[in-house]
């Protein structure tokens, strides 16, 4: 049940005399120990009684308040199973990693660890372990990001030997093609 005047918070009593919920900011008492909502609080103020207004006992209500949250939004994990749930998981893992490996998206895997990596980091708030999340996370953009770096290496390497001496040599000598081709000469026995 939410506070009548607070529909996001869970109430923890109610008003003796009209019977409306309320939350612990809103839960007023008679000196006798009458629960009153703030209306009637209001009103029997101003018939002279003694009111003691939320506040007063606020530290006591917000346990109060803290049990009924808990009881009204309980943590459910993404994702719950058993073993066998575990292991359809694991299973579609290797599946997409084997059907990669067969046509060359492998190449593409350290980008996607990255982008499931962030995607982690950032939700990691709202997942049940925060602290493993997080790790598990950095885990994979740090793998995936030296998967990267380890081709980004492999490509300007392959492009530096292909070409750099070709460019430096037409540096060197500006009159002669990028391609001399030298003929061989024939080896001649003497006798
Ligand atoms: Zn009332
Ligand atoms: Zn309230």
């Amino acid at each position: 049940m939410a506070c009548y005047r607070h529909p996001e918070r869970p109430a923890i009593e109610q008003c003796e005399t009209c019977g409306r919920a309320v939350c612990a900011a809103c839960l007023w008492y008679t000196e006798d120990g009458e629960r009153l909502c703030e209306e009637h609080a209001a009103v029997r103020k101003a018939a002279g009684e003694a009111i003691v207004p939320p506040e007063r006992y606020v530290e006591a209500h917000d346990d109060a308040q803290a049990d009924a949250a808990r009881g009204v939004v309980a943590p459910t994990a993404p994702f719950q199973g058993n073993s066998i749930d575990v292991l359809a998981l694991v299973a579609v893992v290797v599946g997409v990693v084997a059907f990669s490996l067969n046509f060359g998206g492998v190449y593409l895997l350290p980008l996607v660890g990255v982008v499931l990596g962030l995607i982690v980091v950032i939700q990691a708030g709202q997942s049940l372990n925060k602290k493993r999340s997080a790790t598990l996370g950095w885990v994979a953009i740090g793998t995936s990001a030296v998967g990267i770096l380890i081709w980004i290496v492999f490509i300007f390497g392959c492009l530096g030997l292909t070409f750099l001496p070709l460019f430096f040599s037409s540096l060197n000598n500006r009159n002669t093609p990028y391609v001399t081709y030298t003929t061989v000469p024939y080896l001649t026995p003497t006798p």
